[in-house]
């Protein structure tokens, strides 16, 4: 019998709403609970949009998208993913976590890591198919790195591992994307590749979100920009 991985997966999600909707969001994290890392975010994603999430370190970009990935309870407010409420729909939203939060030494290949984006769709029991190893080679082939599908990752080099998340981002095809710093320190080569990559996504009708905080050399890649500020929202400065 086939048990679903999602209890939730027959839900019809709402064509008008937005991808990503906060109402008066605040998280913090266990062991600092006093200081709260997000502090009242109210926004609205509009589907099909390509949005930079700007702001210095610390500012609570990855904690926003951890919030709206469900990895991380907000204390307080509302999120809405496509007008549902988080974890109605968890194959559509995937995170890209920053490099630097992998531990890249671990025995893996870069195969076997791209196809864990495909773990989302597997029910009890129920193992990798040929269908979920296509969309892994699609993507590999998407980010022109078909040819270190066996390599371990551990002998990535910084702009290849980019890459290789991204990789498996894709890999989910998800319909709302928040990828974390992910022109971050990268060769020219990776950078001219994420941002193809980005522009197909829109072209598709996906919905990104992509962390910086060197906005200034990537204006122009993205339709709106949400400024973060020590857990707030602010205005650019
Ligand atoms: P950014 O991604 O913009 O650099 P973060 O969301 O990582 O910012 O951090 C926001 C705040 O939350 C910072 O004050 C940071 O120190 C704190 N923080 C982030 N991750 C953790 C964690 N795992 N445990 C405790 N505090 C954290
Ligand atoms: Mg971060």
């Amino acid at each position: 019998m086939f048990i679903s991985y999602c209890q939730h997966r027959h839900s019809t999600p709402n064509p008008k709403a937005p991808a990503l909707w906060m109402q008066d969001v605040s998280a913090s994290y266990e062991d600092v609970a006093d200081r709260v890392a997000l502090k009242n975010i109210s926004l609205s994603v509009t589907r099909g949009s390509s949005t930079a999430l700007v702001g210095p370190n610390g500012a609570g970009k990855s904690t926003l998208f951890k919030v709206a990935a469900n990895l991380l309870k907000n204390s307080s407010g509302k999120v809405e993913i496509f007008g549902q409420p988080l974890g109605a729909c968890h194959q559509r939203v995937v995170y890209l976590p920053q490099r630097s939060g992998i531990d890249w030494e671990f025995p893996l290949s870069v195969l076997d890591l791209v196809t864990t984006g495909r773990y989302v769709y597997l029910g009890w029991l129920r193992s990798l198919e040929k269908k979920d190893y296509d969309k892994a080679w699609e993507a590999l082939k998407s980010l022109s790195i078909e040819d270190l599908a066996h390599r371990q990752i551990a002998q990535l080099s910084g702009g290849q591992q980019q890459r290789v998340l991204i990789a498996r981002a894709l890999a989910q095809d998800a319909d709302l994307l928040l990828l974390d710093e992910p022109l971050n320190a990268v060769d020219v080569q990776t950078r001219h590749i994420v941002q193809r990559v980005l522009n197909e996504q829109k072209a598709q009708g996906k919905t990104t979100i992509v962390a910086t905080h060197y906005f200034k050399q990537e204006e122009g890649l993205y339709d709106n920009a949400v400024y973060l500020k020590d857990g707030e929202i602010c205005t650019a400065s």
